[in-house]
């Protein structure tokens, strides 16, 4: 009979059962592809290719199904057990035979045909024994009666043991190999025993063959091992922080759901720390990042210190830290946690020559009080890390509902915010501002008011603080410099051209170059004379860098605009640099004019500051100014102008105008 590898290909084709494809069998050893069996024609997307390396030479076996078999099936699964289990066996024969140097034909004439087989298997042995797979011969009775060399080194065995051994002992769960070789290769992954008794990971083919009349199953096994490790290798870099070593976010919150789950089914509490590192950002910006991740290290290593086995410490990212305590815990021992991690991270670093002081701020959430799910317990302490760092940071706070309801509000006025801000939701309001001694209205202050089609009237207070923590406010400054200077430029054509408005600044907008770049602008646009507005910076605001501060002021000087100092006396002005900022008037806080006639100290705070003021060359402004009778006080103390309920509530600007226009007169009480 004649055998060659197209033929032995189509056996092996047959022999699986299944015609549903066309396959060929290349050799790629010397770059060229060099037809061994089969005809394929032109490659295909949906080609499935297999390379193969065996006894230095390289092949490729290609499959392809064929039309009808595309037609009636549209799954890919059966495919390629298909393939796997052909190439281990037939493809195997074949190249083999291949090896051996029977490419052509082997005739039944040869006449020493019986000492070419025998050194064809001496050689099909040695091809065997090249392998790196484990590859054994099985009978019916699952008694090994072939296995190769790479079967001896994986399973520990000498070679001339493993012949009679069953395969069983070799792989505890195998033992139906009919059943194997036709399961799907994710099923084929089973566990051997070496012969130490370790587990060994192994992948199998199975493939049932034919000698003479008996069945027989051709095995390959493959060492899993080292495949397995590099899947942990990449597990690891998945969920875990290359820096700190500990777990990333996405491990976080997979671990978090299951000690949620244990500690429900136990009835058990769990905490969830949120640390942020304080100033950490400028630690890094001054002392470069590779000292900020020395930093980081420090800081993980330090808790970790402080944290039992059950605990979990992850970084979130940045400079954000996640403790998880678990087991028995108390208010207290949680708090004893949170106290230890702000004192141990409050303790300076060395990096590196140069002395760092960190330090943080600590959010707590408990399990199942404030909330019963990993996002919402995190979400929790973040709030509450938020709230410590408002506190003045280096402190710990626990979750409070109230906390949650401020962000909600938070969310959702800033949400209305911007609506409202393209809608005309806004609205200027004016109060007039007056000469103490005459009562003649001298000018205004701009007020802002905001009526929501949804919220009603929302009162400054409440609004102008989440504007502030959003950055919303420089847009919505801008929104109240521009339509103030409108107004200005419409009261200079209408002849009212003395009344001085005031326009309150936010930290946010008193921010150098693009302030003064927005004001020339404007001041070109509406044509205004600059003298007619003056700024108002709160006392607050203007110490935060009392030097910028001193420079922003002197530019705006030089443009013309009045400036003053709000709400003086709230924060802690510095002598030496009120003298030094160009200032207009100073405005005192409503809060020392209130009880001016019964509280003494308001009293001689009111009139130092004033007395102060007339040193420095300022005019003073009364804020809520609400009787007569603290008017009457402030004359006396020749203050020289106020604003208040006595004289005006903040207006329309429209009727503001009309109220101008009445000549409502003021006349004080003699
Ligand atoms: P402020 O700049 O100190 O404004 C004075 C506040 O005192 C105004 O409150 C005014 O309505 C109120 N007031 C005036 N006279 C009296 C009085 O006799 N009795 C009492 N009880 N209150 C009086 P308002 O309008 O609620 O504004 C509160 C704060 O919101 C302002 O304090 C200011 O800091 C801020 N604000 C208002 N409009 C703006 C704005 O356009 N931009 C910025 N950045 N802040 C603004
Ligand atoms: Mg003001
Ligand atoms: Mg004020």
């Amino acid at each position: 009979f004649v055998l060659n590898a197209e033929r032995l290909l189509e056996q092996a084709i047959a022999r699986s059962g299944f015609d549903g494809f066309h396959a060929a069998m290349v050799d790629v050893t010397d770059g060229a592809a060099l037809p061994v069996a089969g005809i394929m024609g032109q490659p295909q997307r949906d080609d499935y290719r297999v390379g193969l390396a065996f006894a230095g030479r390289n092949y490729q076996l290609s499959f392809r199904p064929t039309a009808a078999y595309k037609e009636a099936e549209t799954g890919a699964g059966s495919w390629m057990v298909l393939s796997a289990g052909l190439l281990m066996t037939g493809m195997l024969g074949a190249l083999m035979l291949l090896i051996s140097g029977e490419r052509a034909v082997i005739e039944e004439q040869v006449a020493d045909r019986t000492a070419r087989l025998r050194d064809r298997e001496a050689r099909l042995e040695a091809i065997l024994d090249n392998a790196a797979d484990a590859i054994v011969t099985v009978d019916a009775m699952g008694i090994l009666v072939s296995a190769n060399a790479a079967t001896a080194r994986l399973f520990g065995y000498p070679p001339q043991h493993l012949i009679g051994l069953s395969f069983g002992s070799l792989v505890p769960n195998g033992a139906e190999l009919a059943r194997l070789a036709t399961a799907a290769p994710e099923d084929c992954v089973l566990e051997g025993r070496n012969v130490q008794g370790e587990a060994v990971p192994l992948s199998i083919s199975v493939a049932p063959v034919l000698m003479g009349r008996e069945a027989f199953f051709v095995c390959i096994l493959r060492d899993l091992t080292e495949q397995q490790r590099s899947q942990e290798r990449i597990y690891r870099l998945a969920h875990h922080d290359p820096l700190t070593g500990l777990e990333n976010r996405f491990a976080l919150n997979v671990r978090l759901e299951q000690q949620l789950a244990l500690a429900r089914r136990h009835n058990e509490p769990a905490a969830v720390l949120f640390i942020d590192l304080d100033h950490f950002k400028k630690i890094n910006d001054s002392l470069g990042h590779a000292a900020g991740d020395k930093l980081l290290v420090g800081a993980a290593e330090r808790m970790k210190d402080l944290l039992r086995e059950v605990d979990t410490l992850a970084r979130l990212g940045g400079d954000e830290f996640i403790i998880v305590l678990a087991g028995p815990l108390t208010p207290d021992s949680v708090t004893s946690v949170a106290v230890r991690v702000v004192e141990s991270l409050s303790q300076p670093y060395q990096l590196g020559g140069a002395t760092a002081h960190s330090g943080c701020s600590v959010g707590v959430a408990l399990f199942p009080n404030d909330g019963e799910d990993a996002a919402t317990l995190i979400r929790h302490a973040d709030m509450a890390m938020y709230a410590a760092k408002r506190e003045g940071r280096g402190n710990f706070q626990f979750f409070s509902p109230e906390m949650n309801a401020a962000t909600h509000e938070h969310l959702l006025l800033e949400n209305r915010m911007w609506g409202a801000l393209n809608a005309e939701g806004f609205e200027l309001y004016l109060q007039a501002q007056v000469e103490l001694d005459t009562g003649r209205v001298i000018g205004a202050e701009v007020l802002l008011r905001w009526n929501d089609q949804e919220l009603g009237n929302v009162e400054p207070s409440r609004f102008i603080p989440v504007a502030e923590e959003s950055g919303m406010i420089v847009p919505l400054g801008d929104w109240v410099l521009g339509q103030t200077m409108k107004l200005l430029a419409q009261w200079q054509r209408e002849g009212l051209d003395e009344l001085r408005l005031s326009v309150n600044l936010s930290a946010r907008q008193f921010s150098g170059a693009p302030l003064l770049a927005r004001l020339d602008e404007l001041v070109a646009q509406y044509g205004i004379d600059p003298s007619l507005m003056e700024l108002e910076i709160t006392e607050t605001a203007a110490m935060r860098d009392p030097e910028a501060t001193r420079l922003l002021l002197r530019q705006l000087r030089t443009r013309g605009f009045k400036l003053a100092i709000d709400d003086f006396g709230t924060g802690y002005s510095s002598l030496a640099y009120l003298k030094l900022f160009a200032i207009d008037r100073i405005k005192i806080d409503r809060g020392f004019v209130k009880d001016i006639e019964h509280n003494p100290n308001d009293a001689v705070i009111v009139a130092a500051t004033i007395g102060l003021a007339h040193s420095l060359g300022l005019t003073v402004v009364a804020e809520g100014v609400e009787t007569q009778a603290q008017w009457r006080f402030l004359r006396g103390k020749h203050g020289d102008e106020a604003q208040g309920y006595l004289f005006a509530r903040p207006m329309p600007a429209g009727e503001f105008r009309e109220f101008i226009r009445l000549q409502v007169q003021l006349v004080p009480d003699a």
